[in-house]
């Protein structure tokens, strides 16, 4: 990966984790479900609001690292108001893209992408992973 997208990528990062987009409680919220990941004490709480096949809304809260908490914050963006069965399909593509099966997509305009950097590091590949998880396990819970 270049510096430059490097950097980039660090800004998306830092940028979720200071201003979490879709944080807090859901209005109408028809699923709860709660992510733990012990190794680095993150927690994730969705709220999801799934109505005719849809995932209309997709509210987290929690506490944990910058990575969890930025993860979290990117896949509510990247994954509210699609279908539900393309939520879970972004939720393979994102483990993939964790695990190293795909490169980033650098002309992507999808911020997602940015937690690629992460697998430098990877002890915090879970911390990345735990909303995704988290989300799929609550789509499960949802149909
Ligand atoms: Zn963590």
């Amino acid at each position: 990966m270049s510096d430059r997208l490097d950097a980039l990528y660090r800004d998306i990062i830092l940028d979720h984790h200071k201003e979490p987009r879709n944080f807090g409680p859901l209005q109408g919220a028809k699923v709860r479900h709660e992510g733990y990941n012990p190794l680095c004490g993150d927690r994730v709480v969705l709220e999801l609001d799934v109505a005719g096949g849809k995932l209309a809304g997709c509210n987290f809260q929690g506490e944990g690292c910058s990575i969890c908490m930025s993860s979290a914050s990117l896949m509510t963006e990247d994954v509210k108001g699609r279908p539900v069965a393309e939520a879970l399909g972004a939720v393979q593509d994102f483990r993939d893209l964790m695990q190293g099966k795909r490169e980033p997509d650098e002309d992507s305009d999808r911020e997602v992408e940015a937690l690629a950097g992460v697998r430098k590091f990877p002890v915090r590949i879970k911390c990345a992973l735990l909303p995704w998880t988290t989300l799929k396990e609550a789509l499960e819970k949802a149909v």
